[in-house]
């Protein structure tokens, strides 16, 4: 049965938590019962923390991959960003916004303060991820592809990819995107997988391109412009990496963004070849004859599960078995409900309302 409801959840029985994925719901989550004792063990099968907020580390320069900046609207959130500002992971980014079209560059700034992680996107998680990794009762295993779950008489293993087994657990969180979370649940709680089924996820090609000098300036926009949301069938957005606190002395270097309907349509292209048709997309945006520095880098990553088709509502989704599911899909899309998932799902296991 399902029990989105926090009186409901067996709390004097829930000592361990496996959390599968340490992207920012997941870590968030972590760290709401790693606080308050509980045993918990995060899994990600990438190198490092963070899923869709991580970055990409050249030699000269660092681009953010996925989530570009963020916004904050709900109060606890914005505590928490007051708090990774002091510790130094997260800046504003005063965005200089524009919109462009075939009909040219308009100005298209609007009131919203935003935010970025410093001196890269990846630094927010990989500032959580060491906070929790300091206690004593908390472990990360990255690299560690968790394929299936298994029910004993003392909780919830793990299988990852190489055959190991780890646990036993009393509750298994998963916070990875709705269509990876429901491989692992469909044989335990088909309730819950018909929940992750009910929220099919958009894809999203992410470009990137590293210049050797900076684009040359453009008459009737500021030569500081940070991010172009673009009206064109392939590109929706191009966001300048150098211009992020903390990235000052790098080169220039552009994140961009592909369109949904585009992503969904290519989902299955290579990466060599959506690469260039972001740049391309890109620069047919830019006035006639504008003459390009010479690139030093230009490559794209695969977001297959980017964002939720819909926003969802219910924050996070439990299971009287110990199952439990969470992620920005069941809150929204952002960054922001994703640090609120986890972090609300946590507080619910420890019987805390928010
Ligand atoms: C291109 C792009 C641009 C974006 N731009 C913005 C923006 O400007 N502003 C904004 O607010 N938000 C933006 N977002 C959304 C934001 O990045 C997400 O809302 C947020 O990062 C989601 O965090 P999460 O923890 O819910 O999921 P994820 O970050 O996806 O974390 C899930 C983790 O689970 C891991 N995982 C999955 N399956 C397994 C498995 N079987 N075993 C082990 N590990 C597993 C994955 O490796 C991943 O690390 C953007 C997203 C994308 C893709």
């Amino acid at each position: 049965m399902l029990e989105p409801l926090r009186e409901s959840l067996p709390l004097s029985d829930v000592h361990s938590v496996a959390i599968i994925g340490a992207g920012l719901s997941g870590l968030a989550c972590g760290q709401q019962l790693a606080a308050q004792g509980i045993r918990v063990a995060l899994f990600d099968k990438a190198r490092g923390p963070g899923g869709r907020m991580s970055s990409k580390r050249r030699l000269s320069a660092t681009l953010d991959l996925g989530a570009q900046a963020f916004s904050v609207r709900n109060e606890r959130f914005a505590n928490k960003v007051a708090e990774w500002q002091v510790a130094g992971c997260v800046a504003r980014w005063p965005t200089s916004l524009y919109q462009a079209s075939a009909s040219g560059w308009q100005i298209h700034n609007d009131d919203q303060l935003r935010y970025t992680g410093a001196p890269r996107m990846s630094a927010v998680t990989r500032h959580l991820a060491n906070t929790l990794n300091a206690l004593p009762n908390a472990t990360i295993t990255l690299e560690t592809h968790i394929a299936a779950l298994d029910k004993v008489a003392a909780g919830w293993q793990l299988h990852d990819s190489h055959g190991s087994i780890h646990g036993p657990f009393d509750v298994v969180v998963i916070s990875a995107p709705p269509p990876q979370a429901k491989a692992l649940l469909a044989e335990w709680e088909p309730t819950l997988a018909a929940a992750c089924e009910e929220k099919p996820q958009r894809g999203c090609w992410a470009g990137w391109v590293i210049f050797e000098e900076p684009l040359p300036p453009m008459a009737k926009v500021v030569a500081t412009w940070h991010t172009v949301h673009a009206q064109h069938p392939v590109l929706r957005l191009a966001s300048r990496n150098h211009t992020k606190p903390g990235r000052e002395h790098q080169p220039e270097s552009i994140s961009l963004l592909a369109q949904l309907d585009w992503s969904d349509a290519h989902i299955e292209s290579d990466s060599e070849s959506t690469a260039q048709q972001l740049l391309e997309a890109f620069i047919s945006l830019l006035p006639d004859n504008t003459k390009l520095p010479n690139i030093i880098e230009l490559g794209a990553h695969r977001w297959r599960y980017a964002q939720p088709a819909q926003a969802g509502y219910q924050s996070y989704l439990y299971s009287t078995n110990g199952l439990a599911l969470c992620g920005d899909s069941f809150k929204g899309s952002r960054v922001e409900d994703a640090w609120l998932s986890g972090d609300e799902l946590g507080r619910a296991l420890l019987g805390q309302s928010v």
